[in-house]
């Protein structure tokens, strides 16, 4: 009766295991299309909108961390290295700070 059953259990999860194995094999391929997809996602993410995510400058007068924005437009500036170049008018233009409107160099 112990071996029988023993032989019984020991038959059919071995069919199931295989089936089981193919399931978990495609299973593993989505779910690493799925992450690679996931990641890629997250690292466009990334450059688009971090990358265009305003830096933030610190302010001598207002002594934390502001949004830079144009002397002459009042918007957020394109910024290089030195100088910044106003979103909306496209100009060379003075960093000022987003809160109390100073010059931030
Ligand atoms: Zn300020
Ligand atoms: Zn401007």
């Amino acid at each position: 009766m112990g071996e029988r059953l023993i032989g019984f259990l020991g038959n059919i999860p071995l069919q199931t295991e295989t089936e089981g194995n193919d399931m978990v094999c495609s299973y593993l391929i989505i779910l690493a299309v799925i992450l690679i997809a996931l990641y890629l996602g997250l690292f466009i993410y990334n450059k688009v909108v971090i990358g265009k995510k305003q830096k933030q400058h610190p302010c001598k007068y207002c002594g934390h961390m502001v949004n830079a924005i144009s002397q002459c437009c009042n918007v957020p500036v394109e910024e290089k290295f030195m100088s910044g170049k106003c979103s909306k008018c496209g100009k060379e233009t003075k960093t000022i700070c987003a809160s109390c409107k100073r010059d931030l160099y």
